[in-house]
This record gives C-alpha cells, sequence and structure tokens, in this order.
C-alpha cells in the first residue's frame, strides 16, 4: 500500500520543529574562589594535575597550563606535609605570572592533620575535596570529618563531598548490605552499592550542615567508572538534594577509549539537567599534555550547546573524491591555530567562540557547507579544477589557487576575525 507524504512527516510542513533545550537541575549556587557553580550559572570545566605538589615549580607551571587551556579550577592533591607547605610558593608562582585560577585542595586520609598544621594553604585553596570514605573510621571518621568542616567554616571554604566506587565508606556499605540482606526483596549488589554511595554522600553533607557549615558550602560528586552506573547513581541522586553536582567517570582511560567513555558518560546526564561542573579524567599517553583533558570537558560542552568555549571548526571526513592529504592537513592546521589563538582573541575579540569555520573536501557538499559558516574554504577534490572557493557570510569573497592556499585561507580568517569582532566592528 502506498503510503502518503502526510503520513510519513513527523510534522505538517511549515511549522517549526520543536527546539531541543536542556532545562537544568534547580540548585543553589556555590562559590568558588570566585567562580559561581550552580544551575545559574553556565558549566564549569575542572581539572587535576598530575605532579608532586611538593614540587612547586612543576606544579605551578601545570596548573598555568591547565588555566590557559581553559581550566576555571584547577585541583591539586595535598597529601603531605611537603605538598601543603608548597601550597602558598605554588600561588605565588601562579601570581607572578598573572594566573589566579582557584585551587582546590584534593585530602585523603590526613587531610585533617594538614589543614590545621598548614593554616596558610588552607587559607589560600579555595575549595576543599573530602572523600568520606578516607577520612578514617568509627569515631575518628566524625571526628577527622568534624575537623575539616571546621576549618572550612574558619576560612569561609566551600567543600566538596566525593564519593567514589573505589573508595566508599565501608561502614556506610556494611549497614546498607546488612538492611538489604534482610529486606524481603534484596536489591543487586550493584544497586546497593550506588545506594551506599548516594547515602554516604547526603549523610556527610548534612553532618557538615549540623557542624556549621552553610548549605550554598556544599558540592556533591559520586563517581564511578562505568558510564551505565554514572547515569543510574547521579539520576537517583539527583532529585534528593539541591546542592550543586560534580559530574566525571573516574579512571575514565587513556586516549580514544577514555575521551569516548568519558563523553557518553556525561552527555546523557547533562542533557537531563544534571552536572554543575565537570571533569574528564583521562590518563596521558606519555609524554602527553594534561591539558587534553580540559580540551575534551570544552568539547563535550560545546558539542552539547551548552557553553562555546572556541570557534567550530566543521570539516567533512574525506572520502574517494578528495584523495589529497593536504585537505586533512589544512583542517588540522586551522583547527590548531584557531586553539592556540583563542587565548590572544578571546582578550581582543568579545564574541568569536561564537564563530563557525567550515573547511570541505570537495564541491559535492563544500560550497554549501561554507556558505552556512562565517568563513569556509572548499578545496578542490581529485580531477577538480585546483581552485578553492572561499566563502565568507554566505557570500563568495575570492577562489584561492597556487601553493598557499592554506596560508592565504589562514591569512582571510584573521582578517574576518579582525573586521568581525575587533573593536571597530
Ligand atoms: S564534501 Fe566531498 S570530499 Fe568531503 S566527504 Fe563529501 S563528497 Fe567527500
Amino acid at each position: 500500500m502506498l503510503m502518503s507524504f502526510d503520513t510519513l512527516l513527523p510534522l505538517p510542513l511549515g511549522e517549526p520543529s520543536p527546539q531541543q533545550t536542556v532545562t537544568r537541575r534547580q540548585t543553589v549556587t556555590v562559590d568558588v574562589g570566585g567562580v559561581p557553580i550552580g544551575s545559574a550559572h553556565p558549566v564549569v570545566v575542572q581539572s587535576m594535575t598530575n605532579t608532586d605538589t611538593a614540587n612547586a615549580e612543576a606544579t605551578a607551571l601545570q596548573v598555568a597550563q591547565l588555566a590557559r587551556a581553559g581550566s576555571e579550577l584547577v585541583r591539586v592533591t595535598v597529601n603531605t606535609r611537603e605538598a601543603a607547605a608548597a601550597l602558598p610558593e605554588i600561588v605565588q608562582r601562579l601570581a607572578d605570572i598573572g594566573i589566579n585560577v582557584p585551587i582546590v585542595g584534593d585530602f585523603h586520609y590526613n587531610g585533617h592533620i594538614l589543614l590545621r598544621e598548614f593554616p596558610e594553604a588552607a587559607r589560600l585553596l579555595a575549595k576543599y575535596r573530602i572523600n568520606p570514605g578516607n577520612v578514617g573510621t568509627g569515631q575518628r571518621h566524625d571526628e577527622n570529618f568534624a575537623t575539616m568542616i571546621e576549618v572550612a567554616r574558619e576560612f569561609d571554604k566551600p567543600v566538596r563531598i566525593g564519593v567514589n566506587w573505589g573508595s566508599l565508606d565501608q561502614q556506610v556499605l556494611a549497614r546498607l548490605m546488612d538492611e538489604n540482606a534482610a529486606a524481603g526483596h534484596p536489591k543487586s549488589p550493584t544497586d546497593v552499592t550506588i545506594d551506599a554511595m548516594i547515602v554516604s554522600a547526603l549523610e556527610s553533607a548534612r553532618y557538615a550542615e549540623e557542624l556549621g557549615l552553610s548549605h550554598d558550602k556544599i558540592l556533591i560528586s559520586v563517581k564511578v567508572s562505568s558510564a551505565p552506573e554514572l547515569w543510574q547513581v547521579y539520576r537517583q541522586l539527583a532529585p534528593l538534594c539541591d546542592y550543586p553536582l560534580h559530574l566525571g567517570l573516574t579512571e575514565a582511560g587513556m586516549g580514544m577509549k577514555g575521551m569516548v567513555a568519558s563523553s557518553v558518560a556525561l552527555a546523557p546526564l547533562l542533557i537531563d539537567g544534571i552536572g554543575d561542573t565537570i571533569r574528564v579524567s583521562l590518563t596521558p599517553e606519555p609524554g602527553a599534555s594534561r591539558k587534553l583533558e580540559v580540551e575534551v570537558a570544552q568539547q563535550i560542552l560545546q558539542s552539547l550547546g551548552l557553553r562555546q568555549f572556541l570557534p567550530q571548526v566543521t570539516s567533512c571526513p574525506g572520502c574517494g573524491r578528495t584523495t589529497s592529504q593536504f585537505f586533512q592537513e589544512l583542517a588540522q592546521k586551522i583547527q590548531d591555530y584557531i586553539r592556540d589563538t583563542m587565548p590572544d582573541w578571546k582578550a581582543k575579540y568579545p564574541g568569536v567562540e561564537d564563530m563557525q569555520v567550515a573547511v570541505m573536501g570537495c564541491v559535492v557538499n563544500g560550497p554549501g557547507e561554507s556558505k552556512h559558516a562565517n568563513i569556509g574554504i572548499s578545496l578542490p577534490g581529485t580531477g577538480e579544477d585546483p581552485r578553492a572557493p572561499v566563502y565568507q557570510d554566505g557570500k563568495l569573497l575570492t577562489t584561492l589557487k597556487g601553493p598557499r592556499i592554506a596560508e592565504e585561507f589562514q591569512e582571510l580568517l584573521e582578517k574576518y576575525v579582525e573586521g568581525r569582532y575587533g573593536a571597530g566592528s
């Protein structure tokens, strides 16, 4: 039977498609060293160093690298007296080069001792991350936790109650396992563990408030290393509180695996409006830059339309119509150029992050995509006339040819940015 077009079309012709927008979960706002975190504010990108914090020079250098890449908070481990003692020098070194990104202290096992012994470190840190599974057991647990909260109150600092699957509070887990065993219809061990993570986070937050910490000084994270479990734990937690939530797939892994796993894990939650700050926990390839985790986090938020950090470069995948590597090299070159130039552009050209650039392989989709971009180039495919039309704001600007196509396109791009986003525009 033949179907009419009316039955096939999802909407009557002429009606606009529903706009896909994200409605953020409502939270309080927590101020972390001047960076507001919560649903009224953009989702914040953060990262963590992997230097020995006791080495102030190396740590300051890496914090600077992460901050320049766009990390809006940088966490450092504070695991020893030497690490805590190095914090003033780290902050001073950063100030000397004009970087004032908030530094977050990551504490496990001995945070109560270090925060008390090193008040200058406690004062300089913008936030304390407390893992309730790593602050001791029994009476000690409560005392150590209370000490850290007292210091937070004293220096007016927020805390992140950061629960991790791998270091979950064993007393909470044992309690919930016992309750589950006694229940008529016991849950799976995974479900009980997820419940225990949420209980541990919320009980710790409530205890912190009982100790006098303000409601708007608390953020929560409940990190696991598998995407489906991350969705489960955050979706269960989200309706139970209005604390801002820090999202991250812990131990995401290396390279492509880590980037895909993190994107898959974070995107569904962010689309649901869950998540006020994110970190992508990549294991760097040997010798690779730590800043990749910042770039991936930015790209996740940008791809979801939640934030715009830098101009988007649209490039086709290439196919048999464009066998030359020249096209791939140009796409890479333009992408790298934009990323490297962005800190400078951002200061000089407000709004430049919204620019769209197209680098296309041949005439099939090239001119069309180029016309939709602010500026776009369509390279000649195999057998095509060796000319590269450049479109600007939907109109043919010029046609490039010869060996300097890449350089000339870069010059046109720079000129466009200056004209469109510069002071005189
Ligand atoms: S634009 Fe041309 S080269 Fe690029 S994928 Fe399409 S057909 Fe292939």
